[in-house]
């Protein structure tokens, strides 16, 4: 390592637990310093697909990285639980609404153990009594200020998107192009809306001042173009007659919160806000609240949510960051009719949470499309995985166990400052293509200067590679920390034991 660079101080604590990789950044990390990350929260409805598992597993991956660098991390997800679809998915199957989303949530925590997310990683719920109170008081504010108003509103909605449609959004007969079977409902009545038309000019100027507020940067250009357009108030409000599952807009009992003022305040409801205004303060006046999103949500985390924080006197969030979708072959959408769906339970059950986790971090674009097809996965799982670190690992730990009596001692090392400079960027693929290439330099080096046979003719001379191999391959496997966990803590408990394998980490598959 250039004597330029960065040295991290490395502080280990035993290989059982998580931080054992902890590498305390002095300089930029005072202990204590606090990050936010959060998630978008996904309906209570319906199964986690593989765009969950990208935007969830991406968050933890930073959420991990920020841990490492010794951040006090705050990692929020959770579930969007109102709305006509629980309602009416609730008196389908003879529960109350609040039974179903119960239920509802309920899938949701299993379903993430397929992801590998963090243990401390905090659920907010919509239904949450703190998330209604929250919501609340943030619908005050932002009325008391005067960004609230009423008036009469007529448009097409659609239950299934859970959103109005306009004609362009409609097929030749009318119907929801997504949801050509369903009936679109008529809105006709008096609704309140929120005057996101006076919030143009503070959001551009917002963004000049906060060049990477928006990652990538053309997502950014995307919403720049999408206000200079001009924006229109939006409605945020139902007649609870209509939509009897919602949160009651304050001193009005006929009205319920239509989606915005309900889901996107989870951001800081999730904090306690407003009782608990310390963990406000720390997390997200201090804690650069980071919000990752998928490219369709954009305009609601990038501009709504922000628009309404300016409109409550808050403090806008920190960063938005934005997924690209995931596709199948050739970027055809997802789809059951398609047959090209891939579940994630099924990668999860047939090989491994970190071999998607994995899948995930290297072979999906930062923030274009990606497409993530059975084939793919398994060209990628078997080369880099089964073949490559697995068997990296399969061999080395081999030669220690026969010719070392003991682990070598792993020195107080250092992770790249490089390998680090990505995640800060949120190139999570370039960080992990990094790890893949020291793994292939590894691998080059075995075969050139072959521990295996030196050792046999002389033994010192073998013992030094073979410690050499055993401590790099540990300074790989220390990287593997926020990307996978689970491979991380098995391959510094067989490295520090010396201990070979006694099954392939990664069985090949054909
Ligand atoms: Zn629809």
């Amino acid at each position: 390592m250039s004597p330029n660079k960065k040295n991290f101080y490395v502080d280990e604590r035993g290989a059982q637990e998580q931080h054992s990789d902890l590498d305390v950044r002095v300089d930029v990390a005072p202990k204590g310093r606090a990050f936010y990350i959060t998630t978008t929260l996904p309906y209570v409805n319906a199964p986690l697909h593989m765009g969950h598992a990208l935007e969830l597993v991406r968050a933890d991956i930073i959420a991990r990285y920020k841990k490492l660098q010794n951040y006090d991390v705050f990692f929020n997800t959770g579930t969007d639980e109102h709305g006509k679809k629980n309602h009416e998915q609730a008196i389908e199957k003879g529960l109350k609404s609040q039974e179903f989303v119960d239920q509802g949530f309920l899938v949701f925590t299993e379903q993430l153990k397929m992801f590998g997310i963090s243990d401390d990683v905090h659920f907010v719920r919509t239904t949450d009594k703190h998330h209604i109170l929250s919501a609340s008081e943030f619908w005050k504010l932002v009325k008391d200020n005067g960004y609230i108003y009423k008036k009469s509103y007529q448009a097409k909605y659609c239950i299934g998107c859970e959103s109005e449609k306009t004609i362009s959004e409609l097929d030749e007969k009318g119907e929801c192009i997504l949801h050509p079977s369903r009936n679109l409902e008529l809105i006709d009545e008096e609704n309140y809306f929120f005057k996101f038309s006076e919030f143009g000019d503070k959001l551009l100027k917002f963004y000049k001042k906060n060049q990477n507020f928006i990652i990538p940067d053309f997502r950014l250009n995307e919403m720049k173009n999408f206000i200079k357009n001009g924006l229109q108030d939006f409605s945020i409000s139902r007649l609870k007659t209509k939509m009897p599952w919602g949160i009651e807009v304050p001193d009005d009992k006929d009205h319920v919160m239509y989606v915005w003022f309900d889901a996107l305040t989870n951001y800081i409801s999730t904090l306690g806000w407003p009782d608990n205004l310390e963990n406000f303060e720390k997390y997200w006046v201090n804690g650069n609240p980071t919000q990752y999103c998928g490219k369709d949500n954009t305009r609601f985390q990038g501009v709504m949510w922000q628009a309404m924080l300016m409109a409550a006197n808050l403090p806008n969030s920190h960063q938005v960051v934005v997924n690209g979708f995931i596709t199948g072959e050739g970027g055809a959408r997802m789809s059951k009719t398609t047959g090209n769906v891939v579940d994630p339970r099924d990668i999860v059950k047939e090989y491994s949470v970190d071999a998607l986790r994995f899948f995930l971090a290297k072979e999906i674009s930062n923030f274009e499309d990606s497409p993530f097809t059975i084939e793919r996965f398994k060209e990628s799982y078997n080369s880099g995985l089964a073949n490559g670190l697995g068997n990296l690992a399969s061999r080395i730990l081999t030669l220690s166990e026969k010719y070392l009596e003991k682990c070598p001692e792993i020195p107080k090392n250092t992770i790249p400052q490089e390998f680090f400079d990505f995640l800060e960027k949120f190139e999570i693929k370039q960080a992990t293509d990094y790890i893949w290439d020291k793994i292939g330099e590894l691998d080059k080096f075995i075969q050139n200067n072959e521990p295996f046979k030196v050792v046999k003719t002389d033994q010192e001379k073998g013992k030094e590679l073979i410690s050499k191999i055993v401590i790099d391959l540990y300074q790989i496997t220390r990287m593997l920390n926020p990307i996978m966990p689970e491979t991380n803590i098995m391959l510094k408990k067989l490295i520090k034991e010396n201990k070979k394998p006694e099954k392939p980490l990664f069985l090949r598959k054909d």
